[in-house]
């Protein structure tokens, strides 16, 4: 009876926080970073700052209800979360990616060069780690204000250095550059003011003491097998997403009965439709049900189009509306699968 009522009561409290982000530790003591960043820095943005962001994700999920949806799947969809999920599913990420890459110096079991695969990778996209240092250093100085650098591995699995504002990354949608971040420097004020003050560049080059580089392998090895990464590859489609803005402009005014975006943006809409006909579709979603269902998107555009030009009646216009949006579902679905 007991262990029925223990169970029960774990079920119970399972199903309701398991779904909770939480903090995770440090893999050592903050004063163990001290050649590099101080323990006073290193305590406050770990249990202030990344706790901070850890509480308000949680928050923001649940008034979203969104809860259930993983870390990955919010980050990659950031252009359709309030900035709230946005910024603190941002700030959890990036933190827990951060932690994991810093060692002490005087961790004998880190290996302080790349592994061999990764060392292979780094020639050949930047010549060498010292350009790849260089680059990241660059593109850490050059961000203004808060944000980050990265090491990031594409859907066509190169290395590229790159950086974003806030707590972006480059998952999220919103990126200019996509794909999976393998290094990550958090260049926010908080991460380095006490010790270095104003001066950037010389904590870039503490952290670039404290990189461990083992586990920075291993996140390049997996990157290259991840199915987050294919995710993001079919993702990664610029006429598609600008169709969608577009589309989701003139059809959630037009539910609501307004039809005058539909009116004025109806030309922009076929002319769209044909440049994401004519694109380059994403490698994993290339298959002909994908071509087929585009070309009879931009035939539906049109007929949209000339609808409008003629004035036709509000029916009309709204069945020629459905019609387009029912073919984009039907891409997006083949996308999805
Ligand atoms: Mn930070």
């Amino acid at each position: 009876m007991k262990g029925i009522i223990y169970l029960i009561f774990f079920s119970i409290s399972w199903a309701t926080f398991a779904q909770d982000f939480t903090l995770p530790e440090l893999r050592f003591k903050y004063d163990a970073y001290e050649q590099g960043i101080d323990a006073k820095t290193m305590e406050i943005h770990h249990s202030k700052h990344h706790r901070g962001y850890v509480r308000k994700l949680n928050k923001a999920v649940s008034e979203s209800k969104l809860q259930g949806k993983s870390l990955e799947d919010l980050l990659m969809y950031a252009s359709d979360r309030t900035s709230a999920v946005r910024n603190n599913s941002g700030g959890h990420y990036n933190h827990t990616l951060f932690w994991e890459i810093l060692t002490p110096t005087t961790d004998k079991s880190a290996p302080g060069v790349p592994s061999k695969s990764l060392q292979n990778a780094i020639s050949k996209n930047f010549g060498s780690i010292d350009v790849l240092r260089k680059q990241l250093s660059v593109a850490a100085a050059k961000r203004f204000g808060s944000g980050w650098a990265w090491l990031v591995v594409t859907p066509n699995k190169e290395l590229v250095v790159s950086s974003s504002p806030n707590q972006d990354n480059p998952i999220m949608d919103v990126s200019d550059v996509r794909g999976l971040p393998i290094l990550g420097i958090d260049v926010w004020e908080h991460a380095y003011y006490l010790r270095y003050q104003n001066k950037r560049g010389d904590y870039l080059s503490a952290i670039w003491s404290l990189l461990d580089w083992g586990v920075v392998s291993e996140k390049y090895a997996a990157a290259l097998n991840s199915p987050l990464l294919t995710k993001i590859e079919k993702e990664n489609w610029p006429e598609k997403n600008t169709f969608h803005k577009v589309l989701a402009q003139i059809f959630n005014s037009a539910e609501n009965g307004d039809l005058k975006p539909l009116r004025n943006m109806s030309g922009a809409l076929y002319a769209q439709a044909i440049l994401l006909q004519d694109s380059d579709v994403p490698k994993p979603i290339l298959k002909p049900e994908v071509s087929l269902s585009l070309v009879r998107l931009e035939k539906k555009c049109g007929v949209l189009n000339r609808l409008v030009g003629k004035n036709a009646r509000e029916k009309s216009l709204m069945k020629a509306v459905v019609a387009v949006h029912d073919i984009f579902q039907e891409v997006q679905g083949l996308c999805h699968d």
